[in-house]
């Protein structure tokens, strides 16, 4: 196969590059430096061997920062540990931090579930909320953060079934404080302290 073919195809499986976008991006490749192209494939062989996830929130992370399995949130003894937020993606995580408004906990679930989806394991981290929901007595309140999309909402439907089979929790949604069609990534601070506040 051609290179430039082959590295074509590679980038098309990425999110959100369609087979245009990844010819333009590998012609773009050609014409960087060396250094550049170097540097880049570096980078992505270091991400693969040197990120791994956190035990407990399950968001990915540099080996370095872990402690005991755990990242610094998961680890840090002035949070509340009372309340757990889950939430779908570790951009959408981050998000939250960068915003300040929730000292809680977090538990990454990896996705969202597609409606009519019967593998819910394929989508999401169904498997690792059960065993960390069984496992923490101190966990009184589950906060459900998800998009105000179709898939957002049919996700937070399963967690709502299945959460009260793993023990008693309060669960509110944030989902309901943002307006329809908001994606959790792209919420700004203060949409983030509304939909906190609201949450119910
Ligand atoms: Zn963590």
């Amino acid at each position: 196969m051609d290179p430039i073919d082959k590295l074509a195809r590679l980038l098309n499986e990425l999110p959100g590059i369609g087979p245009r976008q990844s010819k333009r991006l590998a012609y773009a490749l050609i014409v960087k430096s060396k250094s550049y192209t170097d540097e880049l494939s570096k980078a992505i062989r270091e991400v693969r061997d040197e990120v791994t996830q956190c035990s407990s929130c399950h968001r990915y992370i540099s080996a370095k920062h872990l402690s005991q399995g755990l990242c610094s949130i998961c680890r840090d003894m002035d949070r509340d540990r009372s309340l757990l937020m889950i939430i779908p993606r570790d951009v959408d995580m981050q998000n939250m931090e960068r915003s300040g408004v929730y000292h809680g906990l977090y538990f990454v679930l990896g996705g969202t579930v597609p409606i009519l989806e019967k593998d819910h394991q394929a989508f999401i981290r169904k498997a690792e909320l059960e065993r960390l929901l069984r496992s923490r007595a101190e966990i009184k309140e589950i906060i459900l953060a998800y998009s105000q999309t179709p898939e957002g909402e049919h996700t937070a439907f399963l967690l709502k079934e299945l959460i009260p089979t793993l023990g008693t929790f309060a669960i509110s949604e944030l989902g309901r404080g943002l307006s329809t069609g908001t994606e959790l990534e792209y919420s700004d601070n203060e949409t983030l302290r509304n939909a906190l506040r609201n949450r119910g």
